[in-house]
């Protein structure tokens, strides 16, 4: 008897014995060193015995899956063209029950043309599978996969032979690697399950659980991933595993709710008259779903537990007033507030804009400051020294109740007197460990509202984040105008970039203003992180981007020389000085730049609203979610907006179609879901997001939302039932290695 700790040796027998390289390529090649790994080496595929192909169907290049017997078989040497060496081929004749195939194994060494004649010899019954081709009149197979049948009282070579166990059902192809055989693993896996002791593998799902998500036991699970009579078997297998698995996570994530809940934070219920002050000056009405998330967000603060919640809404849905409302409150409180954004340009924006918006309450202590105001502090990377140290006072002294910055805010040195609520704008740039970073740094756990413009599904959020409730802002403020985008295709009509700089014109010489996007800032250098989209063949061969992308500093120095010439024209993009950045940033709010050429340093948050037009050159190279949320900076101000996307691209490219999805529709959420549909579900979770990201094995957090969200529920249920696991025991194994092993990923990283 074995269990699954055994050794996998125990379970290979005579197909491991034959050789230390057929042991070592199962055991280090595909990892399977225990029992337990084997059967946890799923089938990548199946093939259906029962339906075979017809061979009078045959089309060249289909896949062809048949059973037969070797009715003729003959070794033959030739001298191969290229190396001039004597080279061997098994031609063989195979007898099935439509028109006879012929079957070509061709062997470099006269080994293995030994082996194949053996193999395949005359009377040798079993499955084959291959890509057909046609060869004068015959239909033919080269070098076709195969399982052979046993044949009764062959024992010549019992090896070779898989027992090919119900052949009428599924036959589980598995993922291999080289110098082994997926029949080896099957009759690894087979003989395996024969052995296994009583109560192997054992139930994680208590009972209960099994029984309302309508799952099969363990035991049934194992046999049917395995040895399926059928597609059903197979999906209530896999529904078992991928629950299971979404179980497991989903206690490990349950659990840390409850310990943040039990480590608690303070309860920030307002009292101030900060927010009131500044609610009766703000200069517009903030729309329903402002209003609505703003309460749910004072609920959270009210508890006694840290808030832990996502909030997400196009750009220009009015997330930062949301945002500033609730700092606002914490800071009524008596506590303050830290608001994190990606990049200098776009803190040195909110400084501005929240300084603004604020107006005389954000001269707390000042002379003609309002009374109950406060201080605004900015602290980014590349400030003068002096500037620095002041902001670093008055962020430790509590005279700043706002503390707005880069990740120059996670440094060690940064000290806050009371820090009570953390807001990272968008979130997408920053990873868990840098959110630890300074949630860490209050005496209890700050509040935590992370936002972003890029929707993020329920279960991303849940699984890869840490569990963040999510709100969604759905309306965009009263009074936005449309925004027009048109694909300008150059290479089919490449008159028409003149009608572009002449619509720049108009647009500027009508008192408006336009950005000119680039996808690379010089010849030789992108922004730091910015990698031009690459698309795909459908093989998955990256295809050759076109020659020569749009650089600023040269389609600055043409436009002004040419197209534009006579506009006030200028560069912004990240490899220019703080300071430079932030007076073209300033003179072109102020309307004193007519057209700003930049990459995408502009991409988050700006907002002048009398910018009309954005032109985006070689849009193909940059992603859908980024266009879109480029284009969301023009048609701000009460003026409409238009966006044209230039591109030399192909029409019918995968390019192009993904330039005419953004022009063809508006809605950054239908949007997001083109764009995550088209991408892996690595690029999906983020590199350096999680620990959970590496240790997913059979649960896709896109296709598996339901799974993942029943799995939440049912997570709940235990814990309030049974908060230390003390009843399950291996289910509660598993929890606690899934903790260890994110732990330690966690440590490896930081
Ligand atoms: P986001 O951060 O979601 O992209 P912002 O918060 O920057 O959007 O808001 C975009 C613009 O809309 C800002 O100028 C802001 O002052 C304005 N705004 C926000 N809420 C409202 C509202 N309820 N009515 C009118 N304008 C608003
Ligand atoms: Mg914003």
């Amino acid at each position: 008897m074995i269990t699954l700790d055994s050794p996998v040796e125990a379970v290979l027998g005579s197909v491991a014995s034959r050789g230390s390289k057929k042991r070592s390529a199962i055991v280090d090649g595909l990892g399977l060193r225990t029992v337990g790994d084997l059967l946890r080496h799923f089938p990548r595929r199946y093939l259906e015995t029962g339906r075979l192909t017809r061979v009078k169907e045959l089309r060249p290049g289909q896949l062809l899956t048949v059973v037969g017997e070797v009715s003729h078989s003959a070794l033959k040497t030739y001298t191969d063209r290229r190396s001039r060496r004597p080279a061997y081929r098994l031609e063989t004749v195979l007898h099935t029950d439509g028109a006879d195939l012929s079957m070509t194994f061709f062997a470099k060494n006269q080994g293995t043309a030994s082996f194949f004649a053996r193999t395949y010899a005359q009377g040798r019954r079993g499955l084959f599978w291959g890509q057909v081709s046609t060869f004068g009149q015959q239909w033919q197979l080269t070098n076709p996969k195969a399982v052979l049948f046993t044949a009764e009282g062959d024992s010549e070579d019992p090896d070779t032979f898989a027992v090919l166990a119900g052949a009428d059902g599924l036959f589980p192809l598995y993922p291999l690697t080289k110098g082994v055989e997926s029949w080896e693993l099957q009759r690894a896996v087979t003989f395996a399950r024969g052995i296994l002791e009583e109560g192997q593998p054992p139930d994680l799902l208590p009972a209960d659980v099994r029984e309302r998500q309508g799952l099969p036991e363990a035991r049934a699970a194992l046999d049917w991933i395995h040895a399926p009579a059928d597609h059903d078997q197979v999906a209530a297998a896999q529904r078992h595993y991928r629950f299971t698995e979404a179980l497991v996570t989903q206690l490990v994530l349950a659990r840390r709710r409850a310990a943040s809940r039990r480590q608690g934070a303070r309860a920030r219920t307002g009292g101030g008259g900060l927010l009131e002050a500044f609610d009766a000056r703000l200069p517009f009405e903030l729309t329903a779903g402002q209003c609505e998330i703003g309460e749910q967000i004072f609920d959270d603060l009210a508890r006694s537990h840290p808030m832990n919640r996502l909030l997400q809404g196009e750009v220009g849905s009015g997330k930062t007033v949301v945002a500033l409302r609730a700092m606002l409150r914490v800071i009524d409180s008596g506590g303050q507030a830290a608001l994190l954004a990606p990049t200098e340009v776009l803190a040195q924006q909110h400084h501005r804009s929240l300084t603004a918006l604020l107006g005389d309450l954000a001269q707390g202590g000042l002379l003609g400051g309002a009374e109950e105001g406060t201080r605004v502090a900015l602290l980014t990377g590349s400030m003068p020294k002096a500037a620095r140290a002041r902001a670093l006072l008055e962020a430790a002294s509590g005279e700043a109740g706002l503390v707005i910055g880069t990740h120059a805010l996670l440094q060690e040195r940064v000290l806050f007197a009371d820090l009570g609520l953390v807001v990272v704008d968008e979130q997408h740039r920053f990873g868990v460990e840098q959110r630890a970073a300074l949630t860490g740094k209050g005496a209890t756990p700050p509040h935590l509202l992370v936002m972003t413009a890029t929707p993020i599904p329920r279960t991303v959020a849940m699984t890869v984040f840490g569990d963040l409730e999510v709100s969604t802002l759905t309306e965009l403020p009263a009074g936005r105008q449309p925004l027009q985008t048109t694909v300008v295709p150059v290479r089919e009509q490449p008159a028409w970039i003149d009608r572009v700089w002449a619509r720049v014109r108009e647009e500027v010489e009508a008192g408006r203003q336009a950005y000119v996007l680039c996808p690379r800032i010089s010849d030789d250098s992108v922004e730091a992180g910015e990698v031009p989209v690459v698309d795909y063949d459908d093989e998955g061969n990256p295809l050759a981007p076109p020659a020569g992308m749009a650089a600023v500093e040269q389609i600055t120095s043409d436009l002004s020389r040419e197209q534009l010439a006579g506009l006030r024209v200028e560069r912004l993009h990240g490899r220019l000085p703080a300071d430079e950045k932030d007076r073209v940033m300033r003179a072109f709010a102020a309307g004193e730049i007519d057209v700003l050429v930049c990459t995408t340093v502009i991409e988050v948050g700006v907002d002048v609203g009398n910018a009309t037009v954005m032109v985006v050159l070689d849009a193909d190279r940059f992603g859908i979610s980024q266009l879109h949320q480029l284009r969301g900076r023009v048609g701000r101000g009460g003026h409409p907006g238009l966006c044209l996307l230039v591109s030399a691209a192909e029409e019918d490219s995968p390019a192009r179609q993904r330039l005419a999805a953004v022009a063809r529709t508006s809605d950054g959420f239908e949007l997001s879901r083109v764009d995550l549909e088209l991408r892996r579900e690595g690029d999906v979770l983020g590199a350096s997001q999680h620990g959970f990201r590496s240790s997913l094995q059979d649960l896709r957090v896109l296709r598996d939302e339901e799974t993942i969200l029943a799995a939440r529920d049912e997570a709940e249920r235990l814990l309030a039932a049974d908060p230390g696991l003390a009843g399950p025991a291996e289910l509660a194994a598993a929890v606690a290695a899934l903790e260890l092993s994110v732990e330690s990923e966690f440590m490896e990283k930081s």
